[in-house]
C-alpha cells in the first residue's frame, strides 16, 4: 500500500513513512493510492466480532508489510486495554431509529483516544525497530493534546510538544496536559487561538532545516494513521445495526473533518452509508461550503463547544482531492487561495461533495437547549459537542435508516457548560477523580514560530 499526497509533488510513501512524517513536504496531506474494499461477506462476518477483531479487518489492508499479523494484533490490543469500557464504543438508543455512539471510554474521555492510543503503540514499535527518536508537536483545540500526552508519556524515544491557545479549553482538558510529570511531556500555552496554533504547527512542518534538525512527527489529524483507526468504529456500529444488509447514516459533530473523513473511508470500503452529516456550531465554515456558499475564513468565535471552534478545517483538502478527481495541482491552487481568505468551489466538486456529505449548525441556544432536553427524554447526559450532533441528526434523519449519532467527549470533559445546560454537575469517572488535586506544568509561549522553534530545540531530551 502506496501514500501520496494530496498536492501531488511529495514523495510516496509506505504506511510507515507517511504515519511517522505527518504532513507532506508539498504541504500536503497522505492518502493511500487506493482505498481497499471489503466484500460483504467479510462485512457481515463482522458480525458479534470483538472491536479489536473488526479493528483488524478494517485496517490491516492499510499497513502493507509495516508490521507483522502478529505484531499488528498485539499493537491493537495494547491500544485498546486502557478503556474503561470492554465494548470499547458502545451503542445506546436514543430514540426510534436514533442511536448514540459513545466514543468517550478512552483514557482522556473524549474519541480521540481511539486514534492516538494506537499511534502511540504503532510509533514505539516502529521506532524502537528501526533505534530513532522523534519529536511530537501537536497543536490542539483540548482534547487531541490530552491524547497524545495520554498516549506519549514516558515513551523513551519520543519527546512531545503540544500547544493549545491559552484560556481557550476547559479546566479538565487543561489539566489532563498540564499534570503529567514524566520529562518527555512538554504543554506549551500560546497566545492566540487554535487556527493559530495549527498554522505555526504547519510552519515547523514546512521549515525542513527544523524538522529534519529535531526529526519532527506530527499526529494532528492530518495524520493518516489518526483517521484510519477512526474508520473502525463505523464498522463496528453499523454492522451492530444490521450492516452490510441494512443501510446506516452517521452524524458527526466536526472540527477538522477527520473523524467524518474516516466515515467516507468506510463508505469507500464498501460499508452501506446513506448520508455522512456534518455538524458544527456557530464556526460553520464547513456548513457554509457544502451548502454552496464557498469556503471562506471567517474569525473564530469561542463557543461551548471548544473543540470545534476551527476556521480552517485541515482534513477537508482530503475531501477536495477526491471531489476534484485527486488532482494534487487544482487543490494545491485552492490551497494558496485560502491563504488569502479563502476559494470556490468549482460545480462539478460541489456536486461530488453533496453526493457525500450533508451538514447543519448548531447555534450556542441549540446546543444548550438539546443537552436539556436529551437527558429529559433519554437520561443521556451529553456533552456540548455531542449536543450538536444530536441536534443536527434530528433534521437529517429518513424513516427507516438508523441514524447514529458520534458522541465525542464525555459530559464530565465540560462540566461548567453541562451544569449550565442542564443543572446537572457530570463528576469525573472514579479512576481520574484526582485530576483536580494534581500540581501543573506548563510554560507560556508567544504566538512566533522562531520563539516556538527555539524553545523546542533547547528542551529536547537527547
Ligand atoms: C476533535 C473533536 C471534535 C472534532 O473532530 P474532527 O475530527 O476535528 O472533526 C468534536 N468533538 C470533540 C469532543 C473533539 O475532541
Amino acid at each position: 500500500m502506496k501514500y501520496i499526497s494530496t498536492r501531488g509533488t511529495a514523495p510516496v510513501l509506505s504506511f510507515e513513512d507517511a504515519m511517522l512524517s505527518g504532513l507532506a513536504r508539498d504541504g500536503g496531506l497522505y492518502v493511500p493510492e487506493t482505498i481497499p474494499a471489503l466484500s460483504v461477506d467479510q462485512i457481515a462476518a463482522m458480525e458479534g466480532q470483538s472491536y479489536e477483531d473488526i479493528a483488524f479487518t478494517v485496517m490491516r489492508p492499510f499497513v502493507g508489510e509495516t508490521f507483522s499479523d502478529q505484531e499488528f494484533k498485539d499493537i491493537i490490543a495494547r491500544a485498546y486495554s486502557g478503556f474503561g469500557h470492554d465494548a470499547r464504543a458502545p451503542l445506546v438508543q436514543l430514540d426510534q431509529g436514533h442511536f448514540l455512539l459513545e466514543l468517550f471510554h478512552g483514557p482522556t474521555l473524549a474519541f480521540k483516544d481511539f486514534a492516538m492510543q494506537l499511534i502511540g503503540q504503532l510509533f514505539q514499535t516502529a521506532l524502537s525497530r528501526r533505534g530513532e527518536r522523534v519529536t511530537i508537536v501537536g497543536a490542539t483545540s483540548g482534547d487531541t493534546g490530552s491524547a497524545a500526552i495520554e498516549a506519549f508519556r514516558g515513551l523513551d524515544n519520543v519527546d512531545v510538544f503540544i500547544m493549545y491557545p491559552h484560556g481557550r479549553i476547559s479546566e479538565v482538558q487543561r489539566r489532563q496536559m498540564t499534570t503529567p510529570q514524566e520529562s518527555n511531556v512538554h504543554a506549551l500555552a500560546m497566545d492566540g487561538d487554535f487556527d493559530d496554533c495549527q498554522a505555526r504547527l504547519k510552519d515547523m512542518f514546512n521549515d525542513f532545516e527544523f524538522r529534519d534538525g529535531v526529526r519532527l512527527a506530527g499526529v494532528n489529524s492530518i495524520n493518516w494513521a489518526r483517521v484510519l483507526a477512526q474508520v473502525v468504529y463505523y464498522f463496528s456500529s453499523a454492522v451492530s445495526l444490521g450492516a452490510p444488509h441494512r443501510n446506516v447514516s452517521f452524524t458527526v459533530p466536526t472540527g477538522n473533518f477527520g473523524d467524518i473523513f474516516a466515515g467516507y473511508i468506510a463508505k469507500q470500503m464498501g460499508l452501506p452509508i446513506e448520508k455522512l452529516v456534518v455538524a458544527t456550531n456557530q464556526n460553520d465554515i464547513l456548513h457554509r461550503c457544502l451548502s454552496g456558499q464557498g469556503y471562506h475564513k471567517g474569525d473564530t468565535v469561542p463557543s461551548i463547544s471548544p473543540s470545534m471552534d476551527i476556521q480552517v478545517s485541515s482534513n477537508f483538502e482530503r475531501a477536495l482531492f477526491d471531489a476534484y478527481g485527486r488532482d494534487g495541482h487544482a487543490v494545491a491552487q485552492l490551497m494558496d487561495e485560502l491563504k488569502a481568505g479563502g476559494f470556490e468551489v468549482s460545480q462539478g466538486a460541489m456536486q461530488v461533495l453533496q453526493e457525500h456529505y450533508s451538514s447543519g449548525r448548531a447555534s450556542e441556544e441549540d446546543t444548550s437547549a438539546t443537552i436539556k432536553k436529551a437527558l429529559a427524554q433519554t437520561g443521556e447526559l451529553l456533552c456540548p459537542h455531542s449536543a450538536i450532533g444530536v441536534k443536527v441528526a434530528q433534521e437529517h434523519r429518513v424513516a427507516g435508516t438508523p441514524m447514529i449519532t458520534l458522541a465525542t467527549a464525555h459530559p464530565a470533559k465540560f462540566p461548567t457548560a453541562v451544569d449550565a445546560a442542564s443543572g446537572v454537575h457530570p463528576p469525573l469517572p472514579p479512576r481520574m477523580d484526582d485530576l483536580y488535586d494534581r500540581s501543573e506544568r506548563v510554560t507560556r509561549v508567544p504566538n512566533d514560530l522562531a520563539a516556538l522553534m527555539d524553545h523546542i530545540r533547547e528542551n529536547i531530551r537527547s
